[in-house]
């Protein structure tokens, strides 16, 4: 622990990220594809996407579609890339539609909607539009 507190930004950083996830599972406990669930835990756990921007100028991006299961599987290489997409494209969507409608389109996952049913829903406009802008 003494370690962990001599490294405060740190363990803020990792905290809001985990509290991220934790608010995401009380709203929706399945259906959330991993873009969005690590896209808004890793775009809200600082204000700042420099790093993300860097990552996703420098190689090309990976497809939403692509990043629907977790990041487990993903090589040393790609889970960078796979952060940084997933965290553009959440910040993206909290500034095109907003924290109201994403809690919404998270609270229709977890009641089982299909995915791209609630996002044409909540976020109006078709998920295959989204995910082809960079
Ligand atoms: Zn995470």
């Amino acid at each position: 622990m003494r370690g962990a507190l001599d490294q405060r930004p740190e363990l803020d950083r990792v905290l809001s990220h985990e509290f991220m996830h934790a608010l995401i599972r009380t709203l929706a406990a399945r259906g959330v594809p991993a873009w969005l669930n690590e896209g808004l835990a890793t775009a809200l756990e600082s204000g700042n996407l420099e790093w993300a921007e860097r990552q996703a100028a420098a190689q090309p991006p990976l497809p939403l579609r692509a990043l629907t299961s977790g990041f487990g599987r993903l090589t040393g290489a790609q889970a960078p890339l796979a952060y940084a997409t997933s965290a553009l494209a959440a910040r993206r969507l909290l500034d095109e539609a907003g924290g109201f409608a994403i809690a919404s389109l998270l609270r229709d996952l977890g009641e089982g909607v299909a995915f791209e049913a609630a996002f044409a829903h909540r976020i109006q406009r078709p998920f295959a539009e989204f995910s082809t802008i960079p």
